[in-house]
């Protein structure tokens, strides 16, 4: 690499990735098609100018309209719990700024993704567009009701925190589909998979205490 012109902010970065990537793995995102798609992810993309320099830093960060980008390591817990498959079509709720669908879109056929606030979809809209990332299909309006007209989904994942068992989500599984969700009231809730067991049942595991901003009935009026 001796004759390739060196940039320093590049290098800085790279170094940054690594460490965030192994930090993951010593806390058990282990699953390496997971590991990649966030590799390829460029974070410092889908956060605000002011926080660029923490990017690669395992911790959640402010966006616009009052919402947050997940920590790295929820992002890779959530996405690996979720065992997406190649030929998969996945529904998220809460597009925010668009990263974890970014993540979902290296991994599925095609990703499915909801906001309620306009300026943050259309953030994410013009970031998918300038990663030419083609698979996600985005929609404005309110993701508690899923997306009837794509249903059924083989695996559904909730970036906001369901008060309750998000019942017209599961409805929206294929059978022997994965859902995975924050549930509960309060600031902290519970990270729940749910896995449909054919018979129109459902497995529900717990994965941990986790703190997201709640999932809020229908579209935001303003901005
Ligand atoms: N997946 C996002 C995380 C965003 S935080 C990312 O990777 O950046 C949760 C997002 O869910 C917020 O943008 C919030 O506006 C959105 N949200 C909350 N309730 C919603 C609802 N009912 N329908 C659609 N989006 C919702």
């Amino acid at each position: 690499m001796a004759d390739t012109p060196h940039n320093g902010a590049e290098d800085g970065d790279r170094a940054r990735m690594g460490r965030l990537i192994l930090a993951l793995r010593s806390q058990g995102v282990t699953d390496p098609k997971v590991l990649n798609a966030i590799e390829a992810t460029p974070r410092d993309l889908f956060v605000p100018e002011l926080f660029k320099e923490q990017s690669f830093e395992d911790s959640a960060l402010p966006i616009d309209c009052g919402q947050t980008i997940s920590q790295p390591f929820i992002v890779g817990l959530m996405t690996q719990a979720l065992k997406v498959e190649p030929r998969h079509r996945v529904l998220e709720i809460g597009t925010g700024s668009g990263y974890q669908a970014a993540i979902l879109s290296k991994l599925a056929r095609y990703v499915y993704s909801v906001e309620r606030y306009r300026t943050l979809l259309t953030e994410a809209e013009r970031r998918f567009k300038a990663l030419d990332l083609q698979n996600i299909i985005t929609r404005f309006g309110d993701g508690g009701e899923g997306w009837p007209e794509q249903a059924p989904f083989d695996r559904i994942m909730v970036t906001a925190a369901a008060p309750s068992e998000p019942r017209a989500l599961l409805a929206q599984l294929k059978p022997g589909g994965i859902l995975v969700a924050p549930v509960g009231r309060g600031a902290v809730q519970t990270l729940v998979r749910y896995i449909d067991d054919g018979e129109g049942a459902f497995r529900r595991e717990t994965l941990g205490d986790v703190r997201f901003v709640p999932l809020v009935e229908g579209v935001a009026r303003e901005l």
